[in-house]
């Protein structure tokens, strides 16, 4: 008896819970982790000061990952709510990230919406679902997980062929490892004809300066980073 009561309450859980995400896609809400104002650490607008849309879920668990808490905690707001979060920081530069954003499909009308209002509009994308729908004008920071993420199956390659030229593909790099299997993805993919290439060391894993000696070592094309915001503030420190 106790058994099928408790069997009940969990059909019950399971109903509730999509009812609730049908009501969200046809409010077209977005589930939002956090907005908030900052410098951009990373990519070729490194330094600027910046607005951060950070959107809710991810369906990549890498093994580095510093924003595990945005997997599962946000509120839900509506394009327009959000839109007018953004606005009270009077920047024009905003930056979609996560998680991962393109989880929820709500993103690319975000995005799209954003651009229309005159917005410098920036995407930071984990790699391994599709942005053929991203608005033009969006510029993709896209990432190509490197094997010590534990992600690299999850790679959509197919992304290479819609990248444009402005925007950046970026490689965490935490290892030698990591380091070859790059160099042979630029190379396969002759991704410095296509966009910008930018590496990053794998926070606390793989010192700088070591990745530095083996991009001029070999000379590559390529733009060498540091998670700004780490050396800025406390490294785990949120809304930064
Ligand atoms: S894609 Fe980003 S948010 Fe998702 S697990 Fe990897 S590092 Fe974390």
């Amino acid at each position: 008896m106790i058994y099928r009561f408790k069997g009940y309450i969990a059909i019950f859980d399971i109903l509730y819970s999509a009812e609730k995400l049908l009501v969200r896609k046809e409010l077209r809400l977005l589930k939002v982790n956090e907005i908030y104002f900052s410098i951009q650490g990373e990519s070729s607008k490194a330094g600027l000061p910046c607005v951060f849309v950070r959107l809710t879920y991810c369906n990549l668990r890498c093994t580095y990952c510093d924003t595990e808490y945005a997997f599962y905690e946000g509120k839900d707001q509506s394009i327009d709510e959000i839109i007018s979060e953004v606005k009270k920081f009077n920047c024009n530069l905003v930056e979609i990230t996560g998680g991962e954003p393109l989880v929820q499909e709500e993103s690319i009308d975000l995005m799209k919406r954003l651009c229309d209002d005159g917005f410098d509009v920036m995407l930071e994308t984990g790699g391994s679902l599709s942005i053929k729908n991203i608005d033009e004008r969006v510029m993709i920071i896209l990432d190509l997980k490197t094997p010590s993420s534990g992600m690299l199956k999850k790679n959509l390659y197919d992304n290479i062929d819609i990248i444009k030229q402005r925007d950046e593909i970026k490689f965490v790099i935490g290892s030698r490892e990591d380091y070859e299997w790059t160099k042979e993805v630029i190379e396969k993919y002759n991704l410095t004809s296509k966009c910008g290439i930018l590496f990053s060391v794998v926070f606390g894993k793989l010192e700088p300066v070591k990745l530095v000696n083996w991009i001029l070592e070999d000379n590559l094309n390529v733009r060498f980073q540091l998670q700004m915001h780490k050396f800025i503030w406390e490294p785990g420190k949120k809304g930064v």
